[in-house]
């Protein structure tokens, strides 16, 4: 069975664990250590294939810089979160691209990144605009989507497109 590593990074508290958990276990979490790394993995069908999808939840802090290397380099697709409730965690969306690109050593658009705006269930909250979401991310030549790990909205069809665009690179380098 095809294996595809998915990391998440982004700020803290912007939901890369509430997501990750609602994805692979179906279950909203309010609150979840921060300091933790963790793999998860579920199974999921494309094209009619079974492939595993193996998740890595990324911790606020890491004790040793050098961990991010082996985290970066580790994943075959990213998704890059940030609340669209927390402006600061939006404008550190091309930071987190940049370590990417960076520590994969590739070009822009080689590697499967998505921009995931989570939280919209907020809207009363929002600080950022779907506008915003979607031409930062058209200028980095990524897919944008939002998301909310409480309603689950776009929350599958995130993890799934992200799985896709992975599968579809390796075929492309191993065909
Ligand atoms: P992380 O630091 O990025 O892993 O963030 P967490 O997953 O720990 O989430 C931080 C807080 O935001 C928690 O209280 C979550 O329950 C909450 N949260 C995460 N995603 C959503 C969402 O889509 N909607 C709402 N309303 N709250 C969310
Ligand atoms: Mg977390």
């Amino acid at each position: 069975m095809e294996e595809h590593k998915i990391v998440m990074v982004g700020n803290g508290g912007v939901g890369k664990s509430a997501m990750t958990v609602r994805f692979v276990q179906d279950v909203f979490v309010t609150e979840y250590d921060p300091t933790i790394e963790d793999y998860y993995h579920k199974v999921i069908t494309i094209d009619e294939k079974e492939c595993g999808v193996e998740v890595l939840d990324t911790p606020s802090h890491l004790e040793f810089s050098s961990m991010w290397d082996c985290i970066y380099r580790s994943g075959d697709g990213f998704l890059i979160v940030y609340s669209i409730t927390d402006r600061s965690s939006f404008e550190q969306v091309t930071n987190y691209y940049d370590k990417i690109i960076l520590r994969k050593d590739v070009n822009d658009g080689e590697v499967p990144i998505i921009i995931v705006g989570n939280k919209c269930d907020l809207e009363i909250e929002r600080e950022v605009s779907y506008q915003e979401g979607h031409d930062l991310a058209q200028r980095i030549l990524c897919k944008f989507i939002e998301t909310s790990a409480l309603t689950k909205q776009n929350l599958e069809e995130v993890f799934y497109a992200i799985a896709r665009e992975t599968k579809n690179l390796k075929r492309y380098y191993f065909k």
